[in-house]
């Protein structure tokens, strides 16, 4: 037998998809050109097709004139990706279709609480779980006296639909995932709590919509920064609850400031326009995030 290429990712696929999902709330900086061009990178290795999602359901923090910005400024480090480009804000029948699913399964609850009602209740609570980033929902509504329930719902009452994350679990049954760095991860699905998968103001949220479209389009290979990793277990169970293929992950490494911190917007110098009109090249971007121009890391 002829030597034969080893499969790039599980599940019986096999063409690589990755994909960059940046959400159009700023100028991209280094910190987005990093994760773009691990996509790229990964998926040109692979023989494979890159992406570009825009992640605006927020219509309070996304603008046209950041998405402008993410096409010419990708554009110009050399990527290149098949249109149309997929924007969330037009697939919210999608991510309708996804929830009705969920709430079929009964795993969804209506959440009427404030962000202050939540921090009282944790206050008042004394203790609360823990999750990676603070206390997690206690869960107050999950507990909800049904016939108050129903009589918020049937006075229109505004709510957030929550996971109910220990009953979603239970009908899984225990999931793994793979991250390429990492190896097999067994899912501890329950990591933040009761995620709120439809906010008051936005029919959908983050987990939900990232993880449909992943399925819808074909992503085989999901790559993106290790502070998202957390959010990968929810994904999984949302994956298992759906029926939803299961890509790959690789989580990369963080860029951060001088102080240490995630490179964020306030990092305004770090802008790639900035950084552009002071005379960089993409090749000085590639040398700037260490990677060459096969995303292999540099010393
Ligand atoms: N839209 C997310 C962000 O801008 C990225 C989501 C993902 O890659 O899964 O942080």
């Amino acid at each position: 037998m002829g030597k034969t290429r080893p499969p790039v990712v599980s599940g019986g696929m096999n063409q690589t998809v990755t994909r960059f999902a940046p959400s159009p709330t700023g100028l991209p900086h280094l910190g987005h050109a990093y994760s773009a061009l691990f996509g790229w990178d990964a998926a040109r290795r692979a023989g494979g097709t890159f992406l570009l999602r825009f992640e605006d359901i927020d219509p309070n923090r996304c603008r046209p004139e950041f998405e402008h910005a993410f096409l010419r400024d990708l554009a110009w480090l050399g990527l290149s990706w098949p249109q149309p480009v997929r924007r969330q804000s037009e697939h919210m029948a999608d991510y309708r279709a996804a929830l009705d699913r969920l709430s079929d399964l009964g795993v969804l609850y209506p959440c009427f609480c404030s962000r202050k009602d939540i921090q009282d209740e944790i206050a008042r609570a004394g203790a609360a779980p823990h999750g990676p980033e603070g206390p997690l929902y206690p869960g107050t509504c999950r507990h909800m006296d049904p016939v108050r329930r129903a009589d918020l719902l049937a006075a229109g009452a505004p709510h957030a639909l929550r996971l109910d994350v220990a009953a979603a679990a239970h009908r899984a049954g225990p999931l793994s995932w793979t991250d390429l760095e990492v190896g097999t991860v067994a899912a501890q699905p329950g990591i933040l709590g009761d995620v709120v998968l439809a906010r008051r103001d936005v029919a959908t949220s983050y987990h939900l919509a990232v993880t449909v479209d992943d399925h819808l389009q074909g992503v085989t290979l999901v790559t993106r920064g290790r502070d998202l990793m957390e959010a990968t277990h929810v994904h999984r169970l949302l994956q298992a609850l759906l029926d939803l293929d299961v890509p790959d992950w690789h989580h990369h490494r963080l860029l951060v400031n001088e102080r240490g911190e995630r490179l964020a917007k306030r990092d305004g110098a770090a802008s790639l326009a900035a950084l552009r009109n002071g005379g960089a090249t993409p090749d000085d971007i590639r040398c700037r995030l260490s990677m060459d121009r096969w995303g292999v890391e540099t010393p």
